[in-house]
């Protein structure tokens, strides 16, 4: 039995970038749904007794993606805060600037890259297996938890994410995610 993890603020705690309604229906309906629609699917099943990292690992069709959205809805969550360190400092702030030249840059590169994504889709700032830093995008509920890369930063680009304040423009819902992303927190994940 997977559980919904407890959301890391009140649910008013990201306004005024993501506004509380967005955050209780994203979090309520959507998160809480592919945990509910993954405990369906795994009922009796060899994932059962399975974590959700093992289920992901093992597992493809629909047991796949609802586990995958439950992870990476999880790890978005988390990555925000209501008093956000703004900026990454240490070994991370080094990183970045010795890939992009300057934290704007990787700003600006990580927002077009997400804002390129077609359809529904996630952005990433990940460390690939040689090390370096390096932004990618997944479909659907893709997420690097199956690849060799390790997951620093994710922005959710579906457009339940974002409709409902920004309606279809997902380059401003991307301008304004920065103001939320605790730097102390994703620099934890390093
Ligand atoms: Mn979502």
């Amino acid at each position: 039995m997977i559980e919904l993890p407890k959301l890391p603020y009140e649910m008013n705690a990201l306004e005024p970038n993501i506004s509380a309604k967005t955050v209780e229906f994203h979090y309520t309906k959507h998160h809480q749904g592919y945990v509910n629609k993954l405990n369906g699917l795994i009922e009796g099943t060899e994932y059962a007794n399975k974590s959700l990292e093992e289920i992901i690992k093992t597992s493809e069709g629909g047991i796949f993606n609802n586990a995958a959205q439950v992870w990476n809805h999880t790890f978005y969550w988390e990555g925000f805060s209501a008093n956000p360190q703004k900026e990454p400092t240490g070994k991370l702030a080094e990183m970045i600037n010795a890939k992009w030249g300057s934290f704007e840059k990787l700003k600006e590169e990580f927002s077009n890259a997400a804002a390129g994504l077609f359809g529904s889709a996630w952005a990433w700032l990940v460390i690939d297996e040689s090390g370096e830093l390096k932004i990618v995008g997944t479909s659907n509920a893709g997420t690097p938890l199956t690849t060799a890369e390790k997951p620093l930063l994710t922005a959710d680009v579906w457009e339940h994410a974002y409709y409902l304040d920004y309606q279809n423009l997902r380059p401003s819902y991307l301008a304004n995610f920065w103001n939320l992303v605790d730097w102390k927190k994703i620099e934890e994940r390093l």
